[in-house]
């Protein structure tokens, strides 16, 4: 088996299964290791099969690192267990949004993309790899920007064995959606991704997620 070079965050959605069939296309799919994470959030079940569906079609490694408990009293939208306080609990996201406004409140989980980049790293670092790819776009959120992806570049950088070799890429950013679903509908895996908020089979439709992806399917 070849070493990997690179690993990319891989929920299974549409983002980030486009950035890991990119760097298939340009490593290999020997040389590529996926990282997909069961934080207990509402689409783990429907983000798993299109993970191991995509997967096992390009013939790629993934790890799933099970991380549920510690977001046990993270406060998302996102997020149903037992942790949540009230408003959010084991009611469908549709009810949620009508008690509350702003993404930050409904689909924002807490820090979560620097907690997944350090679980990344360490693998990373384990793996020998130095290249680490996540499929944020920069467009909502506090934690999907080009500043925030820098920045944590910088800090990784310092902290660990890899020092400025270590590499950490969001290559989305400033690509529109139109031109991912494309991509996506070209190499025909579009159908087999799954990015609702809510976990529902077959997806919402209302969703943030599920809204960007029907706006932008329409005018590809
Ligand atoms: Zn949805």
């Amino acid at each position: 088996m070849s070493q990997p070079v690179v690993v990319t965050l891989f929920s299974g959605g549409l983002d980030s299964a486009v950035l890991t069939h990119e760097r298939i296309v340009q490593y290999g799919a020997d040389r590529v290791v996926g990282v997909f994470f069961d934080y207990g959030q509402r689409g783990r079940a429907a983000e798993t099969l299109a993970v191991t569906t995509l997967a096992s079609l390009w013939k790629m490694s993934v790890r799933v690192l099970a991380i549920r408990d510690a977001f046990a009293e993270f406060r998302s939208g996102l997020l149903p267990g037992l942790g949540q306080p009230e408003i959010f609990r084991d009611r469908p996201l549709t009810e949620i949004k009508k008690d509350l406004q702003g993404y930050g409140e409904r689909t924002y989980v807490p820090f979560r993309n620097a907690i997944f980049l350090s679980l990344a790293v360490g693998l990373a670092e384990s793996l020998g790899v130095e290249r680490i790819e996540i499929g944020v776009k920069g467009d909502v959120g506090f934690d999907v920007s080009a500043r925030f992806v820098a920045a944590f570049e910088a800090m990784a950088r310092v902290g660990s064995r890899t020092q400025d070799r270590l590499q950490i890429a969001a290559p989305l950013i400033g690509r529109t959606k139109a031109d991912i679903i494309r991509y996506a509908l070209a190499h025909g895996f579009f159908g087999l991704t799954y990015s609702c908020y809510s976990g529902e089979v077959p997806p919402c439709g209302w969703c943030d997620a599920c809204r960007e992806r029907k706006v932008a399917a329409d005018g590809v």
